[in-house]
């Protein structure tokens, strides 16, 4: 076996509107080497929004062929007629290459993962302190229509329902120990034994133990 550590694989859901996006940067600003999956989506861009660094964004037609080729490590209709996609091919480089790998997706797909990798991803649901906290955050984005809000709201009830299938749990309260407590998961993650390559080092350790011993000996 490769000594080499895989890279953590950290799965961040929660309801649209909770901050997800806002304690990824804040990660990424206290931890550069992390990296973040882009998803492919057949929404269309909003105003600002790049195409490969938000979203690669892709026709019905082509998700649909990405999806049947098994490019796809999950999918989801996250809202009526809007699929969203994650390139199964840059996940597993990156964890190969010893990475830790964000991937910010729904509550459906967080659950995707878990049925497709089982312990070697780490999901970690952020929730809002209050359901009326939510409703706000989402009102005062301004992206969203009437129609949208209503849709999201229902949809953030169904996976706050989902909540105790996750490794972690993250309030979004106050946006500085939110992001302290998503690093936090993170650094113990490195450590676990899911992640941390533990074999070769004990079978160097042991090794190296017999070899002392049988020098003790000798
Ligand atoms: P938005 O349209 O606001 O960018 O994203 C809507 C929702 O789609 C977010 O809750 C986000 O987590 C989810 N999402 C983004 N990419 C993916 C993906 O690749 N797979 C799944 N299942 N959900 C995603």
């Amino acid at each position: 076996m490769s000594s080499r550590r895989q890279g953590v694989l950290l799965v961040v859901s929660g309801p649209s509107g909770v901050g997800k996006g806002t304690l990824i940067a804040g990660l990424l600003a206290r931890r550069p080497e992390v990296r973040v999956s882009v998803s492919c989506t057949t929404r269309p861009p909003r105003p600002g929004e790049v195409e490969g660094r938000e979203y690669f964004f892709v026709s019905l037609e082509e998700f649909s062929r990405r999806r049947e080729d098994g490019a796809l490590l999950e999918w989801a209709e996250v809202y009526p007629g809007l699929l969203y996609g994650t390139p199964r091919q840059a996940v597993e480089e990156t964890l190969a290459r010893g990475e830790d790998l964000i991937l910010e997706i729904d509550d459906q797909g967080a659950q995707s993962v878990r049925a497709a990798l089982g312990e070697r991803a780490v999901l970690v649901c952020v929730a809002p302190p209050s359901f009326a906290a939510l409703h706000e955050r989402l009102a005062g984005r301004r992206t969203e229509s009437p129609e949208s809000l209503r849709e999201r709201l229902a949809t953030a009830h169904g996976e706050i329902a989902n909540m105790g299938r996750y490794d972690y749990v993250i309030i979004n309260r106050e946006v500085e120990p939110a992001v302290e407590a998503l690093e936090a998961v993170l650094l113990a993650e490195r450590h676990s034994l899911r992640f941390a390559g533990w074999q070769a080092l004990q079978s160097r350790l042991l090794a190296e133990a017999a070899d002392e011993e049988g020098s003790a000996h000798g």
